[in-house]
C-alpha cells in the first residue's frame, strides 16, 4: 500500500514544488517507488520533473473529470531515469484551471482524485502531491486522498501565524472529509543558520509542535533554485549540493518513519 503524501502551505514561493519533486526523486534514489502529482495549474513540479507540460497527452486534469485513468495518464521522464531517479510523474498544466469549475457540477467532487488513486495503490510506495498555493478544490482533492501532511516552511516572523490557518484547514478537512488525514510534519526549508531569526524562529517551532518538527532541515542552496531551469529536480541535477543531499536525508527519515508507524 502507497503511503500518500500532500505537499501543502496555502502561501506562495515557500517551497512546496521544490519539496516536492525533490523528495520525490530522493526517495527514488533509495530504492522507493514513487509517483508525483502535480495538482497545481502552473505545472511546475511537472516541469522540474523533465517532463514538457505543453505536450503531455494525458494529465491529471483528465484524471479528474473522469476522462483517464491515472495508469494511462502517468509519464516517467527519461531524464529521471537515467540518473537512477525514476519516478512516474502525473503532470498538470493551465488546463487544470478550469477543473476548478467542472468539478462543482460533478458527484463527490472532493474525491476525484482519492478514488482515481485507489487503483494504483499497489505499484508505489509513496504518492506525492504537489499542491497550489490556496485552499480550493484541487488542495481539497489533495488533502481527501492522502493520509498525511508535509508542510515546508521559512523560519520567518510570520510563519507561525500562517500555520494557523492550515492546521485549522487539517482538522476541518479530518473531521468532516477524510479520517485518515494527519499533519505529518513541519520541514523547515531555505534555512539560512547564520540569521539569528530564523534560529529563534526554528526554536519557536520546536517549542509549539515538538516531534511535529523533521529533523532534516534543508538549507538555503542556490543549486537547488537553478535545477528547475534544466528541467530537474536538485537531488538529479546536482546531487552532491549541500541542498540536494539534505533532500536524500529528508527522504531516509520519511522512509524510516513509515518503518516506525
Ligand atoms: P512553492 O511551490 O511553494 O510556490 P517553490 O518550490 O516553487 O515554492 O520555491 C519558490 C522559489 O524558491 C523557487 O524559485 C525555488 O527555486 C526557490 N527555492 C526553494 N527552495 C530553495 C532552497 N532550499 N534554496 C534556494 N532556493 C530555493
Ligand atoms: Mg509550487
Amino acid at each position: 500500500m502507497a503511503q500518500i503524501f500532500c505537499i501543502a502551505n496555502q502561501k506562495g514561493g515557500v517551497g512546496k514544488t521544490t519539496t516536492t519533486v525533490n523528495l520525490a526523486a530522493g526517495l527514488a534514489r533509495i530504492g522507493q517507488r514513487v509517483l508525483m502529482v502535480d495538482l497545481d495549474p502552473q505545472g511546475n513540479a511537472t516541469m522540474g520533473s523533465g517532463a514538457d507540460k505543453r505536450s503531455l497527452p494525458l494529465t491529471v486534469y483528465d484524471v479528474l473529470i473522469g476522462s483517464a485513468n491515472v495508469a494511462e495518464a502517468v509519464v516517467r521522464p527519461d531524464k529521471l531515469a537515467e540518473a537512477g531517479c525514476g519516478y512516474a510523474v502525473l503532470g498538470a498544466n493551465r488546463e487544470l484551471a478550469g477543473a476548478e469549475v467542472e468539478l462543482v457540477e460533478l458527484e463527490r467532487r472532493e474525491r476525484r482524485l482519492k478514488e482515481a488513486l485507489a487503483a494504483v495503490d499497489a505499484d508505489y510506495d509513496f504518492i506525492l502531491i504537489d499542491c497550489p498555493p490556496a485552499l480550493s478544490m484541487l488542495t481539497l482533492n489533495g488533502l481527501c486522498a492522502a493520509q498525511g501532511v508535509i508542510v515546508p516552511m521559512q523560519c520567518e516572523y510570520f510563519a507561525l501565524e500562517g500555520l494557523t490557518d492550515l492546521v485549522n484547514t487539517i482538522k476541518q478537512v479530518h473531521a468532516n472529509l477524510n479520517r485518515d488525514l494527519k499533519l505529518i510534519g513541519l520541514l523547515r526549508v531555505m534555512f539560512d543558520p547564520r540569521i539569528t531569526l530564523q534560529q529563534q524562529v526554528s526554536e519557536q517551532l520546536k517549542a509549539h509542535f515538538g516531534d511535529k518538527v523533521f529533523d532534516t532541515v534543508i538549507p538555503r542552496n542556490v543549486r537547488l533554485a537553478e535545477a528547475p531551469s534544466y528541467g530537474l529536480p536538485g537531488v538529479v541535477f546536482d546531487r552532491s549540493a549541500k541542498g540536494s543531499q539534505a533532500f536524500v536525508a529528508f527522504a531516509q527519515e520519511m522512509v524510516a518513519r513509515g518503518l516506525r508507524a
